[in-house]
């Protein structure tokens, strides 16, 4: 299930971003300072000492981030805890990392698969199991072929296993495993879903945006994040490695993967 040349590039992409994040911090705190230092209106000392808080509570936050990062990625100490605080800081500086990867020539798609990477190895660091009922596999539309007549957004188990796309191999997984299985057009109804059927986990099938968004959305529900294939381009005829579902619903149940 882990790709060790990727997870070392997605652990390489966060800490190079949170550093040069921080680096910009600590030169917007000298910045506030010198203001602060230089200026002796009342209205400009006081927004300068907000700001300077604000500032300095981001670098703080970010560097307890990449230090988590490394106790995530070493597997000694509490990586749970350090998990978590990597998520929590990363879900709210994801919008200023895709400026600054803009900066470094980083997309925001490989920001976002970074993102979901680490997510999933904080997922795995915890140790809840789950009855295979509370888990949910959800999988986007454009997974079944395009060209099917068969209905399987209601239910899957619609699907006739012609095997023209994974879907076959998906409702074989459902029937031998007894997890949850719905197919959804799109990240409002996967929300609605998760909402409708309480899952204690997910396992989440989608391409970088849908993930990333749809991770960040769960809030502590353990999501692992799967990315699809697109062979056709996006939205039509994708794929997935029905092997990495698999070994998610595994990990959820059994704890092994
Ligand atoms: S495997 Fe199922 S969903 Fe896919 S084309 Fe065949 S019948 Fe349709």
């Amino acid at each position: 299930m882990y790709d060790e040349k990727s997870m070392r590039e997605d652990k390489g992409i966060l800490t190079g971003l949170l550093a040069l994040m921080m680096a910009a911090g600590l030169a917007a705190v000298t910045a506030v300072l010198y203001l602060l230092v230089t200026n002796e209106h009342l209205f400009v000392r006081i927004a300068t000492i907000v700001l300077l808080t604000l500032v300095a509570a981001s670098v703080i936050a970010m560097a307890a981030a990449l230090v988590s990062v490394l106790v995530l990625y070493s597997g000694r100490g509490n990586t749970e805890a350090a998990g978590r605080l990597v998520i929590m800081t990363l879900n709210k500086m994801l919008v200023p990392a895709f400026a600054f990867g803009k900066l470094i020539g980083l997309s925001r798609e490989r920001i976002q698969r970074a993102y979901a990477g680490i997510n999933n190895r904080v997922v795995f660091a915890g140790k809840q199991r789950f009855k295979p009922e509370d888990v949910l596999v959800l999988l986007p539309h454009c997974i079944q072929y395009s060209g099917c007549k068969h209905r399987i957004t209601g239910d899957i188990y619609n699907c006739a296993q012609c095997g023209r796309c994974t879907v076959a191999d998906i409702v074989k997984l459902g029937r031998g495993t007894g997890v949850n299985i719905k197919m959804v057009p799109g990240g409002t109804l996967a929300r609605k879903i998760i909402k409708e059927t309480r899952p204690k986990a997910v396992v989440a099938v989608a391409c970088e945006n849908d993930l990333c968004s749809g991770i960040r959305d769960t809030g502590l529900l353990p999501v692992i994040g799967i990315l699809n294939e697109r062979p056709h381009g996006p939205c039509r005829d994708t794929r997935v490695d029905v092997g990495k579902v698999a070994s998610a619903v595994k990990f959820f149940t059994d704890g092994r993967y």
